[in-house]
């Protein structure tokens, strides 16, 4: 075709756009990080495809973005000199959207009322048409590498798109170039110290290097140099370079939680730059539980599926940057290398390590990661049975005696009471529930200490873990809990248990009226105000794990 194409947008995208612009109006300053980003992405892209066909690259082999300001026309443009896009990568990637859980996002941004919402998606990376956000008129004109055509997409995001051929003197040499007609409340973004401010506070350690042109026909004048900040040594890193490029490499707008970064030495060499994200990032409970650690070799961003870490740290943002891989490796080819297996060992170790130390040194910024990602790490207690002593050190627990402060099962071990041989839970969707439930009137009138799990996937690793520093973990709703051997607490009445001529009549009508429903009906030190409660068996699934169990139909 050579005549201009009208499309509509994808539903999301409508939705999406319409969102972005009625909602996150306060901040606006990232739709520049989001398109240097993708500018930056489209040179790592063609940095790696041209290691396969050089000529890619050919005669232009510094690749670079150049943001290009014109006041007075109140445009302003983001070029690079990477990839670039063919007609159809055009329509298909500025047209719909391929992020997943992106609808889930968009769900949860309603639902949540004006300032909330807006600070959500803040949060999330917004993508290319947050370029909406300052523009009533957005064009993009791009050459894909090696192309001898080059097309224009351009749209006033509301609803439609134009797809048309453009001259190959109006196009970039190579690469992409989007131009935004800046709205009247927006022109700011043309001026010199805004563009200059956004870049460094928001994008300064992007690795391709960034230059500004002030007006049409000044010089360019370089705003960040591209160096790769995971080479330097640590000593010469502040926090704020950390802060800046674990945005720009997490695609988050919070501060890291806390932040790993160290060079391995010896067999296999690489340096890991790791991130702790400061709040969840929204695909956290994906089906697909995919990590997004990237894969660099030399420098180069290689993949960021190689899938580097194990699910239950999926949260982890960063990259590792190794020397012991070919540069023309094939993404296949990495999954198997015994390399990756090495990495994966090693970088979990160190994460798991110092977040160990912080738990120590730190406790509230610790338990501040808890409370994001605790439920994810307990993943790792039923998928990663090497490490499961050390994510049960790092675990942190609401129990009956906590209150709003979070206990590690070394300060319940430290606390156990006379007698007291187990580790005791109840688990339930609702932590009020559970915490008000009858099963737990004698281990109060003991003063015994029980962990309330509440996460879906507490029953999962509760039912896999026999024992902790040698502590059986029991369900206080199974069985006959051993309570008898536990002093009461001063004060509490002794349950009557002599079992009466009254009392074994009524057990025993009891049993033959549910002898369908239950196994057993049995007087029980468990209660002391309540009169009956249900118990689960010994030997099988607790009470929580018996529900989910039949929820999923087993
Ligand atoms: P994401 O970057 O998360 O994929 P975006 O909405 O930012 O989502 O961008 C959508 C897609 O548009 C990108 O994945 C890419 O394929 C394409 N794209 C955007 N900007 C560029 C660019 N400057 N060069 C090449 N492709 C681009
Ligand atoms: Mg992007």
């Amino acid at each position: 075709t050579t005549t201009t194409e009208n499309r509509s947008f994808e539903a999301d995208v409508s939705r999406l756009l319409h969102m972005m612009v009625h909602s996150v109006y306060s901040d606006r300053d990232v739709f520049l990080r989001e398109l240097i980003s993708n500018a930056a992405d489209a040179c790592e892209k063609l940095r790696y495809e041209a290691i396969a066909r050089p000529e890619l690259i050919g005669e232009d082999p510094r690749l670079a973005i150049t943001i290009a300001a014109d006041a007075e026309a109140g445009t302003l443009s983001i070029a690079d000199n990477g990839i670039g896009m063919t007609r159809d990568e055009m329509i298909e990637a500025l047209g719909t959207i391929a992020r997943s859980g992106t609808r889930a996002f968009m769900d949860r941004v309603e639902a949540a009322q004006g300032k909330e919402g807006a600070q959500l998606i803040g949060q999330f990376g917004v993508g290319f048409y947050s370029a909406f956000m300052v523009a009533g008129q957005v064009e993009v004109v791009s050459r894909h590498a090696g192309s001898e055509e080059a097309w224009r997409w351009s749209s006033d995001g509301k609803g439609e798109f134009s797809v048309a051929p453009a001259a190959l003197e109006e196009a970039p040499a190579r690469g992409t170039r989007v131009t935004l007609s800046l709205l009247d409340d927006a022109k700011s973004y043309a001026e010199r110290w805004t563009l200059e401010r956004i870049v460094k506070a928001q994008s300064g350690h992007v690795p391709v290097p960034i230059s500004l042109v002030e007006k049409p026909g000044a010089e360019a004048t370089s705003l960040a140099d591209g160096a790769a900040l995971w080479t330097r040594p640590k000593s010469e890193i502040k926090p704020e370079d950390y802060a800046d490029f674990y945005r720009s490499v997490a695609g988050q707008y919070d501060e890291p939680a806390a932040t790993i970064h160290f060079r391995a030495e010896g067999r296999h060499e690489y340096t890991a730059l790791a991130f702790v994200p400061g709040g969840k990032p929204f695909d956290l409970f994906d089906a697909d539980r995919k990590g997004r650690m990237k894969l660099y070799v030399k420098r180069v961003f290689i993949t960021d599926e190689a899938e580097l870490l194990p699910r239950y740290l999926r949260f982890v943002r960063g990259l590792v940057d190794t020397a012991d891989l070919p540069l023309n490796v094939s993404r296949e080819m990495i999954q198997d290398s015994p390399l990756l297996g090495a990495i994966k060992k090693g970088v979990t170790s160190r994460i798991l390590t110092d977040l160990g130390k912080l738990a120590e040194q730190d406790g509230e910024a610790f338990t501040g990661i808890w409370e994001n990602f605790g439920p994810v790490i307990k993943e790792g207690l039923y998928e990663d049975f090497e490490r499961r002593e050390q994510l049960l050190g790092l675990a942190r627990f609401k129990t009956t005696t906590s209150g709003e402060s979070w206990r590690s099962l070394k300060d319940y071990v430290a606390a156990l009471k006379e007698n007291q041989t187990a580790i005791y839970y109840i688990a339930g969707d609702d932590p009020a529930r559970i915490a008000a439930s009858p099963q737990l009137e004698g281990f109060r009138a003991r003063g015994i200490e029980v962990l309330l799990l509440s996460d879906p996937v507490d029953s999962f690793w509760v039912s896999n873990a026999p024992d902790h520093d040698g502590k059986p973990f029991k369900s206080v709703t199974q069985g006959a809990a051993d309570l008898g051997l536990i002093p009461l607490l001063d004060g509490e009445a002794k349950p009557q248990l002599e079992t009466s001529a009254e009392v074994t009549a009524l057990l025993s009508v009891m049993k033959q009226t549910l002898a369908a429903e239950v196994e057993d009906v049995r007087a029980s030190d468990r209660l002391t105000d309540s009169a009956v409660c249900l118990v689960a068996t010994d030997k099988g699934p607790d009470r929580q794990f018996e529900r989910l169990l039949s929820a999923a139909g087993r």
